[in-house]
Formats: structure tokens, sequence, C-alpha cells
């Protein structure tokens, strides 16, 4: 359909005006208030001098600035590029640099960032906001909240360059902004990828990316019913996951967002207990923490109908405890940046098979290719994943070569590797790129991951290469144990010699608190290497 992703929201405010669309620690928004404040904003970026095409910037985390700024953005024509407030300054600038974002709305908190790296970007507006502007809510909420969001009260000084949000809004007309749209090959997004494997790279999104995966979303995985459910927005709307399948598709449903600024265990578990979401779109890690938590018994999970766990793959026994204290469905999914993000899942009805990403959501094709020769594979052959269907990218942003070697004729090319079985479910086995080679043997880390974490001890583990003069490269594994437990390397030597090859066995372990992890909570394998790697020189 050839509709602009801004039609969800004029719709939810038509059908259902004075449904919540979002709460906000208390603070609560319709969704006529919210399209109230998102033309708001649209007009008052208009008169900045925003124009159509260009790169608006959003640093913020899960609050209503973020998704009035989002929609305002493009409501215009203007492009969103989504910025992690807790980016460091040299992703920060890479960010603003390659994408030539000229307009940022950010966090007060995070404003002597933006200050320190705007003279190398092309920044000629910074619109500033503190999460209290959307406050005020009931004293415990406040108090809960000090301790979580971390420098809310940044003293910014405004200028004919600085501008405040709220005063933006104040001043601005609530009348629609004139259609700016023209199709559905309009650019809505440039979203920067999870950057896991190295610098991130600006995938080019389009309207009619982000709304077909709504549409299929809908299609396959809910019941649908427009104005009913409450959505627990856990992941950041900044990353690709959170915006579709919170934010754009609680718009698409007229769903209340139950807006979780920041991932904190006892934050999220008070939420649910008060706001009773219905679904709950996570990350592993996220449903590992919660199960794991010391007072879990303590709280009523049962409102939760549905979860969708995406990102990094689902252990099985996560899956099974997770849905054992909810009473609900936790299914994986899979999808990546560059597909807006999800292209396939499991089944919401039914759970057919174990460790599964399921199947290709409506309209997408997807197959196993041979990554050297690009032959197509028969079903339980190991290959590379290659999808292709409206929600993938039209390339990456200013690097033709790159979008060359993944895209081909439509077919874009995962860097994951994995296989089909004979019912047409897919596996994912691993990424290409951290794939280790020992003495001539392919070993894929998930798999040895999977047999740490059915360790009772374990709570986190996971597995790289790391450079060894005999064999090339050598397993080694970092783990994080549980609260209270203990365990040796030999403990764990033996657990896995009972269970793997003795080539896939690490030959190192090494016992950390956490692990270095990206904003959705994704093992940041690629910071471990490097570790290593300066430990070596
Ligand atoms: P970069 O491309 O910059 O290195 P990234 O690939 O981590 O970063 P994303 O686009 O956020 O950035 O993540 C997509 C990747 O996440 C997929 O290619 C896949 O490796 C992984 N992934 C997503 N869902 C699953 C899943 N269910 N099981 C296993 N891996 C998954
Ligand atoms: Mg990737």
């Amino acid at each position: 359909p050839d509709i602009p992703i801004t039609r969800f929201l004029i719709d939810a405010a038509k059908d259902f005006p004075d449904r919540d669309a979002v709460i906000f620690l208390g603070k609560r928004l319709t969704f006529s208030q919210l399209l109230d404040q998102v033309y708001r904003f649209a007009n008052a970026l208009k008169s900045l001098g925003v124009k159509r095409g260009e790169r608006v910037g959003i640093m913020l985390p899960n609050s209503p600035q973020a998704i009035i700024a989002y929609y305002a953005t493009l409501f215009l024509g203007a492009v969103v590029v989504q910025i992690n407030p807790l980016y460091m300054r040299k992703e920060l600038e890479h960010q603003l640099k390659d994408s030539g974002t000229e307009t940022i709305v950010c966090l007060d908190a995070v404003l002597p960032k933006v200050r320190e790296v705007e003279p190398v970007t092309e920044l000629k507006r910074i619109i500033v906001t503190g999460i209290k502007d959307y406050l005020p809510f009931p004293k415990n909420w406040l108090f809960a909240l000090k301790s979580k969001i971390d420098g809310t009260s940044v003293k910014v000084e405004y200028n004919d360059h600085v501008h405040s949000f709220v005063r933006l809004l104040k001043k601005a007309l609530p009348k629609p902004v004139d259609a700016v749209y023209e199709s559905g090959d309009d650019l809505a997004l440039l979203q920067y990828t999870g950057g896991t494997t190295g610098l991130a790279k600006g995938a080019m999104l389009t309207h009619r990316n982000l709304v077909v995966n709504c549409l299929q979303a809908e299609a396959w995985l809910y019941k649908a019913k427009r104005g009913k459910d409450k959505i627990l927005g856990a992941l950041p709307f900044f990353h690709v996951y959170g915006m579709t399948v919170v934010m754009n598709f609680a718009i698409r449903l007229a769903s209340t967002i139950i807006l979780v600024p920041k991932f904190d265990r006892d934050l999220i578990l008070q939420l649910i207990n008060k706001y009773r979401p219905t679904y709950f779109p996570g990350a592993p890690t996220m449903y590992v923490g919660l199960i794991n938590h010391p007072s879990i018994d303590q709280y009523d999970l049962s409102s939760i109908e549905a979860c969708l766990s995406g990102s990094a793959p689902l252990p099985v026994e996560v899956q099974e405890q997770f849905e054992k204290l909810t009473g609900g469905r936790l299914l994986e999914g899979y999808g990546m940046t560059e597909t807006s993000p999800v292209t396939h899942s499991n089944l919401v009805w039914e759970r057919v098979k174990n460790s599964t990403i399921g199947l290709p959501w409506p309209d997408t094709d997807a197959r196993i290719v041979d990554p050297e020769t690009g032959e197509v594979l028969r079903p339980g052959e190991v290959g590379e994943l290659q999808v292709k269907g409206p929600q993938v990218m039209k390339g990456y942003w200013n690097r033709p070569e790159e979008t060359k070697q993944v895209l081909k004729d439509g077919w874009l090319s995962t860097g994951d590797i994995g296989r089909m079985d004979e019912d047409g479910y897919f596996y994912i086995i691993d990424r290409k790129k951290d794939t280790i080679i020992a003495g001539g043997f392919n070993i894929y880390p998930r798999e040895v991951e999977e047999i740490l974490f059915e360790h009772p001890a374990i709570e986190e583990a996971s597995v790289v290469g790391v450079p060894d003069p005999y064999r090339g490269e050598t397993v080694k594994a970092f783990i994080v144990l549980k609260k209270g437990q203990q365990v040796t390397e030999d403990e764990l030597n033996q657990f896995c010699r009972a269970r793997l090859a003795s080539y896939k066995v690490p030959r190192l372990y090494e016992f950390r608190d956490e692990l270095p992890k990206s904003s959705v909570g994704k093992v940041l394998r690629r910071v471990l290497v490097e570790e290593e790697k300066v430990k070596l020189q």
C-alpha cells in the first residue's frame, strides 16, 4: 500500500482519539493529543527551515518526545536518523558526519557531547528536551526515575541555534502540515546498523519498508484488534527493532505504549504490575534478566499474552521459563536493520519446533546459499541466509560498494549462517564473521554458548575465537555466573567434553561480572575479541 507511515497515526487519532497512546511513568497522552503535538512540532521544524530530504537526528530515550520528533520529521518528508543517547563521542561523530545531519533533537543530558562534536559536523540546529518536560508525575515515580536516568538536570543556554523543545511546541500551531509525501519509495530513515561487527552503516529505509513491516506483523503475529492492547515499550525506539515492533506497530494497532526510558528490571516489573501490558517485545537478555530477578515471585506478570524475541538467539530454557512465568507465548523472530527489521518468526498460536527463527513473513522469500559460489542449497545444508521482500532496504547510504556486496537482484545477503529444514523452518547458526577457524575446523560460537547455557550455574556466556600460534584460533568462553553460584574451569571443561566434539570445547575460560552489550542487550563479541588482541600486544 502506498501510504506514508504517518498515516497510521492519523488513523489512530481519528478512530480512537481518547484512547491513551502513551503512558510515560504516570503521565498519559491520548492519540488526539499526540497527533496535536506531532503537528505542532512539524510546524516548528518547518519554521526553523527543515526541508524535505534533510536529515533530522533524534537522540532520545523512549519518551513522548522521541515519538513526537520522529513522526513530525516524517510528516515533513525529512529523514530520521536515530542515535543512541549512550553513544560516546566517536560513535556520535561518525553517525552525524556520515548522515550529514543538520538538525538534532536531543536529551539535555547529552547536549555536552553533541556540542563537543558539533564543529566537525554539518549541524545547524539543536533542539533540547529534558525527561522532566513530560512529567509531572507522582512523586514516587520521580524518585524511582532519578536513580535510573542519568543527568536529568542539565542547565541549557538557549540561543538562535539551541532551541527548547517545549517552547517550540508552545509557539507552534497544531495544524496539519502540507503533504510532502510522494510515494512509498520516499526515504524515511537512515537507520544505522548495530555496529556489532564493525563501523555502523546507514541503511536507507523507505516509507514503504516501514509500513509493510507493520502490516506483515499484523497479518502474521497478532490477533490484530485495533484499540485493544497495551504494549510494553522496553526496546529502545532508536533501534530498528523497537522502532517498528513497538512504536510503529502500536500506533498501527492504536495500542497504548507503556514507555520504559531505560532498561531496568525493577522499573519494568513495576510497570508491568501497574499497567498490565498484553504484549512485550524484547531481546533474550531482557527475559533472562527478569527470570533471574531475586524477587520475581512477588510480581504478577499474568497480563502478558505474547512476547516476540529477536536480535539474538533465544535459548529454549529461557523461552520455557518465561512462558511459565507469564502464562503467555514467547516466540522467536529474526530480522536486521537492513530489513526494517523483521523477516521471520514463529507462529503465535502454537509452538511447532524449538530453537528456530520460524517461517518467512508474508511476502518474504528466504533461501540458504553457498557463501562462496552463491548456489542455492537444499534443506538441511548449511550456508548463508538470503532474504527478499518489500521490507528490504534501498541500500546503504553513500556506500555503493557495500550495497553491491549485499544486494543482488533484490536478494539481501544477511551475513548469517543458517539452514532450512524440510518443512521450511529456518535456523540461525551464527554470524559468518564470528565463525572460529581452529586447526582447520569451523566452529560456530553459538553452538558452544548453547551448551554452556545448559549449565545450572551459568547466567550468561559468550564464546569467541582468540589467536593461537598452533591452531590459528582457539575457543575462549567468557562466563557470567548466577548470583551465589560457583564452578571451576575443570568442571566446565568436563561438562563441555561430555556434550561437544573436542575441537569445539573451550580451551580458555574467563569469569566476568557482566558482558559488554549493545543497546538491545546483544552481547558484543567484537569488544571481547578486541580486548583479547590488546592483551596480546
Ligand atoms: P552490524 O551489522 O553493524 O555488525 P548488527 O548486525 O548486530 O550490527 P542489527 O541489524 O541490529 O545489527 O542486527 C541484526 C543481526 O542480529 C542479524 O544479522 C543476526 O546476526 C542477529 N539476529 C537477529 N535476530 C536473531 C535471532 N533470532 N537469532 C540469532 N541472531 C539474530
Ligand atoms: Mg548486521
